[in-house]
């Protein structure tokens, strides 16, 4: 009763907790501007919808199924009985939790196989987990880098490796995007006056579902004495005939970057977040990266998804050509219907440009409202003329299930008016 009060009493104030408000926080003002211009615009919010199953080609949204475009859930793993069974046998032996930080209380024997594994996917030599794929990111690039050095980084890259590059203090430069030449003039202007350099990118976009030309960077890391990182976030299970990534794709040798990142919340159905390279820069990590040192462990249950999901990748290549096989007809039909499927590589990614955060927004409400879940991404984002919807196929799709889709995409886009400005 007192907490109701209390809260009646804050709601009055405008006041957030004991202290004073928050309202005069410029970014905070800035939310609930734009807050008020999307109820302004009357649609439903297209986001925290909460899903009643394990989502997949379809989902359970407030008891009705919807087409679903909006999970990374790639090679339809996420509910995979072997995946479950892996997980429950974890809960079993180890509990639900690490509990502690692995350098504090010590480690599963699932922590050293899931790395073993990985470090093998790429040939590297070790590889190092976290708790997340964004933490990763911040805590390897904001532990390695420092402010004599510089960062060059892809222009789209992700907002996890941006964090990172502001951690570390180094000077940042973004190129634009994919633009290797681009890269290699800002590197060469830059390099005479820094410590040390460091290019990212990513090995699979994940706002364009295009990839970048991964021989170029390594050779333009090794001409200016720079490391190269690649985020494989979208790539691992996605790219080459068996799932390795950029390089498999693009027939190059993986030991030629620096370090490899990814994610085990995509493909592996789990949640975390590796870097795999030499032993001897995985060893430093694992002992001093502030991100893996100061936070739990990987929750083992989260390791034996993650190494079963891996070991299926191995033995089931078929899953990554029925995804690519998807995701190119989904962008293929986008086009064929007029649509502007944007720079997708028809992977797993393909978005539609709306040219404006508004259609983008109108266009989501339009869908769901016809049975189909994706969400539109808008400015900030993207740029305000960069709007889109954003389509993750699954292996788990069928044709059938896509070309309905496109049918229900091509007839909503009409409804909603022509793209402003896409490109
Ligand atoms: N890198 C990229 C390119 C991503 O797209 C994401 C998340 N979508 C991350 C890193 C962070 O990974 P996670 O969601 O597993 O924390």
């Amino acid at each position: 009763q007192r907490l109701t009060k209390r809260r009646a009493r804050q709601e009055e104030s405008g006041a957030e907790g004991g202290g004073s408000s928050f309202a005069e926080l410029p970014a905070l003002r800035d939310f609930e501007l734009m807050k008020t211009a999307m109820e302004a615009l009357d649609l439903p919010n297209p986001f925290f919808r909460p899903h009643a199953g394990a989502a997949s080609a379809t989902t359970v949204i407030e008891g009705a199924e919807y087409l679903n475009f909006s999970s990374y859930n790639y090679l339809g793993l996420n509910a995979d009985p072997r995946v479950k069974a892996a997980a429950h046998a974890a809960i079993d032996r180890y509990g639900v939790s690490a509990s502690a930080s692995r350098i504090v209380s010590g480690e599963r024997p699932l922590h050293a196989e899931l790395e073993a594994a990985l470090a093998a996917h790429y040939g590297a030599e070790a590889a190092l987990t976290l708790v997340s794929g964004h933490a990763t990111n911040v805590t390897v690039i904001g532990h390695l880098m420092g402010p004599r050095d510089v960062i060059l980084h892809d222009a789209t890259i992700h907002n996890s490796c941006i964090e990172g590059a502001r951690l570390s203090g180094a000077r940042r430069i973004p190129f634009a995007h994919n633009d290797h030449q681009a890269a290699e003039r800002e590197l060469a202007a830059a390099r005479r006056a820094a410590g040390r350099a460091l290019i990212l990118i990513e090995g699979h976009y994940s706002m364009d579902g295009d990839v970048p030309d991964l021989a170029r960077f390594i050779e333009i890391a090794r001409r200016h004495d720079g490391w190269l990182m690649v985020d494989e976030a979208h790539s691992m299970g996605v790219l080459g005939p068996t799932g390795h990534g950029i390089a498999e794709l693009q027939g190059v040798d993986p030991s030629g970057v620096d370090i490899w990142m990814g994610t085990l919340s995509k493909t592996l159905s789990s949640c975390g977040g590796y870097v795999a390279a030499r032993r001897q820069l995985i060893d430093w990590l694992r002992h001093t990266a502030p991100g893996f040192v100061y936070s739990v462990g990987l929750a083992p249950v989260l390791a034996a998804s993650a190494l079963e999901s891996l070991r299926i990748l191995g033995e089931e290549p078929w899953r990554v050509a029925r995804l690519n096989a998807n995701a190119t007809r989904f962008r293929d039909g986008l086009r064929a219907r007029g649509l502007d499927a944007g720079a997708s590589a028809g992977h797993a990614i393909v978005p539609l440009m709306t040219g404006s955060s508004v259609r983008a927004g109108r266009l989501s409400a339009e869908l769901f409202r016809r049975g189909l879940n994706v969400q539109p991404i808008t400015f900030p984002a993207v740029p305000e003329r960069a709007a889109r919807l954003r389509f993750f196929l699954s292996a788990d799709h069928t044709e059938e299930q896509i070309d309905r889709a496109l049918g229900i995409v091509a007839e909503a886009a009409a409804g909603t008016g022509p793209a402003e400005g896409a490109g």
